[in-house]
Parts: C-alpha cells; structure tokens; sequence
C-alpha cells in the first residue's frame, strides 16, 4: 500500500460523511413511506458519531416548519446540551430552504452536505442564497450535489405516485 497514512481523526471524518448521508438516505426512505415529503437529515459530529437523525415531519406533525433540518438540528443541540453545533456536520438529502439555511447558521454548523439541488425552494445555491448574503452571521463549509441521484430519485418516486395515485 503506496497510500499515505491518514490520521484517525481525517478518516473519521471522512467516514462520519459517508455515514451522515446513508443515515439521511434511510431517514428520507422512512418519511416517504409515512407519507411524508421524502427529505431526510443527519448531524454528525467531529469524531464520526451519528448524534441526531430525522426525516420531514410536516404532515405528521402539523406543522409547516417540521423540515427535516430543523428537527435534527433541535434534537443534536438538546442531545448535546448546547446551543451551537459548531463541531458538527449536517448532511440533508435535499438543498435547504431559506428557513432551514437560517437555522443552519444560527446553529452555527461547522459543515453543510446536501444531495439533490432544489431550484425552486432551495436557498444554498439557488434562491436567496442565504450563505452568501452579507448580513449572514455565520457560512458552514458547503458541499452540494453529493449522491444527487440517489437522493432525487427518492423524491422523484415520491411525486410520481401522487400524480398516478
Ligand atoms: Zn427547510
């Protein structure tokens, strides 16, 4: 093996991305089968460790404002009793919306990872770009696009039943 050797702390890091977006994965996959909007999320912390996961709780809930993003990222800082996520990575299978970018920064997330773009309601790259936007107090680290197929293709099957339903 020519490799070079990787420290314990980059390898889980880079395992905790992999992860984060599997456990997102799942937890879009649960939200469709409930019926939910299938947008799925999941904050991991600087060691790897999968601290909080949820999937859309919209219509469960009766809620307009129970995005996955914003549930995962009250249960993390309840978890962790704190108030900033400032160690932690959050991976979401969809790109934010404004209210859920807002949140992102509030929390002070160390690092964005999102899967399909959202052209229409997401606020990252599209929309308002909230984390571009002078006033923003605080921009995470950004990574888009990740396992884009896989996470779209959820959303895809999800729309496609209601429109044959
Ligand atoms: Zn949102």
């Amino acid at each position: 093996m020519n490799n070079p050797p990787i420290s314990g702390m980059r390898l889980g890091m880079r395992l905790g991305m992999r992860l984060g977006m599997d456990v997102a994965l799942g937890e879009a996959r649960a939200a469709a089968a409930r019926g939910e909007v299938p947008v799925g999320a999941a904050i991991i912390d600087g060691t790897g460790r999968v601290i909080a996961a949820r999937g859309n709780e919209v219509e469960a809930m009766a809620d307009a404002g129970a995005h996955a993003e914003m549930l995962v990222l009250r249960d993390a800082a309840r978890l962790l009793e704190r108030k900033f996520l400032a160690d932690c990575t959050l991976s979401v299978t969809l790109e934010p919306c404004a209210m859920c970018a807002g949140a992102i920064a509030a929390f002070r997330v160390q690092k964005l990872i999102f899967g399909a773009y959202d052209p229409k309601s997401g606020a990252v790259e599209h929309g308002p770009r909230v984390f571009s936007h002078p006033t923003t107090h605080h921009k995470p680290e950004i990574i888009g696009g990740v396992r884009d197929s896989e996470c779209s293709a959820i959303l895809q099957a999800f729309f496609g039943q209601l429109r044959n339903a």
